[in-house]
């Protein structure tokens, strides 16, 4: 996404990440000393720099990271992306999202994340299939069925997948693979519904949010106004899903510009439209509008789905929405929730909102390693549990702080906004925190 105006603010992941964790801690009744550092720190990283022949013949030398951040619930879980600005800070705190993530949605991984710098755009197929086969096997024993399960991110796929598995069964003969990275094709052992599924996890999280009647006026899903930034998978799959159950889709975007139409589109209409254009923008009967333009619009559900920090200091006051659902993985900046929680506007977080995508990850693990194949609608059914009792979870213990039933712990300032009324994101990184932090202790620190 291209951005203006966003200068004043710092976007260091390290910083953000910690601020949200410090804010989340004063919703943990008792935490063992120490324990907090170590719940910040990940538990390996691994930098590797290789060579890819180019289509040309000339040879490009790349750097790709994978992060395994925790350990404590079972393997490491998380995607792998492609992606020109991708720095080591941001794959650690990526991969602290994914702990937090399977910790809330009751899932038995730790969180891992990992990727390679590099422009999927400049490159060929056969360019990101060496990169892909190459950065596989620098990583060695570093991923694996029971060590660390990598699955799709931005700008990786299904296809990714498969060559990650191809290249780790290549290198691991004679052994049930499958169960290495999820995302797969369907033909080679992915799950149904597994692209589809943090899609569909957004809607689930948000129809069960909505029945919760803190927007007295929008208590359902149908005749909800929604903007929508970002149209690759997960932004078409959300608006489908709304689309289907009665929203009316007002705007959608992509790193191209965005659209707009009062009386709302079918996404399936700007799925062809993008199929055949490389783009949503030009659409016809719709207004061409920028991403900052799609962000302030007047809406009932604003889903920013495409890239980090898009709601930020100085923009979180022309936001026009009742409730903000992170469909990408940190859109909003601490700076941003902050004024938005100022000003009644909810914002539902990443590691709840998009868990869907983890959840039938982990699907698919559990099949490919009992050799089974289950039908879409026992996936979907099983995905929809999951969200609304994650919604569910997360709005009691919030709702707990709220009518003053549990208190912040003992000595700690809380400096901005959530004085008045904890944040959905607090309240859940304070859930997967503390699950996190007990686990540990129930195991027992070695030796
Ligand atoms: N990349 C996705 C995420 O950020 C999915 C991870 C997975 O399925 O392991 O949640």
């Amino acid at each position: 996404m291209t951005m203006t105006d966003k200068q004043t603010e710092s976007f260091d992941p390290v910083e953000m990440s910690s601020q949200q964790f410090e804010l989340a801690a004063c919703y943990i009744s008792e935490l063992r000393s120490g324990l907090i550092n170590f719940l910040k720190q990940p538990k390996r990283i691994t930098i590797l720099n290789f060579p890819v022949e180019m289509d040309n013949g000339s040879v490009q030398s790349f750097q790709g990271y994978r992060v395994l951040h925790n350990t404590v619930f079972g393997p490491g879980k998380g995607g792998i992306r492609f992606h020109p600005e991708l720095t080591m800070e941001e794959v650690v705190s990526l991969a602290k999202l994914m702990t937090w993530k399977c910790a809330l949605v009751n899932i038995p991984f730790g969180g891992a994340k990992g990727g390679v710098i590099c422009d999927t755009k400049l490159l060929s197929e056969s360019e990101q299939r060496r990169i892909t086969r190459r950065f596989t096997s620098e990583l060695a024993d570093n991923i694996g069925p029971n060590i660390d399960i990598p699955a799709p991110d931005m700008y990786t796929n299904e296809q990714t997948m498969a060559w990650i598995f191809d290249t780790y069964d290549v290198l691991h003969p004679g052994k049930n693979n499958r169960p290495v990275v999820t995302g797969k094709p369907v033909e080679m052992g992915g799950s149904f519904g597994r692209q589809e599924a943090t899609g569909n996890g957004v809607y689930h999280l948000t129809e069960r949010f909505l029945a919760k009647a803190l927007i007295p006026s929008q208590q359902t899903v149908s005749g909800a106004r929604v903007a929508i930034q970002g149209f690759g998978n997960v932004g078409a799959v959300t608006a489908s899903a709304f689309f289907r159950q009665g929203a009316v889709i007002i705007a959608v975007s992509d790193s191209q510009g965005g659209i707009y139409r009062q009386a709302g589109f079918d996404p399936a209409e700007i799925v062809s439209f993008k199929a055949e254009h490389g783009t949503v923008v030009g659409m016809p009967d719709t207004m061409t509008i920028t991403n900052e333009d799609l962000l302030q619009l007047e809406c009932d559900i604003l889903i920013p789905a495409a890239s980090s920090n898009q709601i930020h200091q100085n923009n979180a006051y022309k936001i026009n929405a009742k409730v903000v659902v992170e469909a990408a993985n940190s859109p909003v900046t601490p700076a941003a929730d902050s004024i938005l929680c100022e000003r009644g506007i909810y914002v539902l977080p990443d590691i709840i909102v998009n868990a869907g995508g983890v959840t039938v990850s982990y699907f698919e693990w559990v099949q490919n390693h009992s050799n089974q194949q289950w039908d879409l609608s026992k996936v979907n059914k099983q995905l929809q549990k999951t969200m609304h009792n994650v919604m569910d979870l997360v709005f009691s213990r919030w709702q707990s702080f709220v009518i003053g039933e549990s208190t912040v712990a003992e000595n700690i300032e809380i400096t901005n906004a959530e004085v008045q009324k904890p944040g959905f994101r607090s309240i859940a990184l304070s859930i997967a925190i503390e699950r996190v932090a007990k686990a540990t202790l129930i195991r027992g620190i070695w030796p």
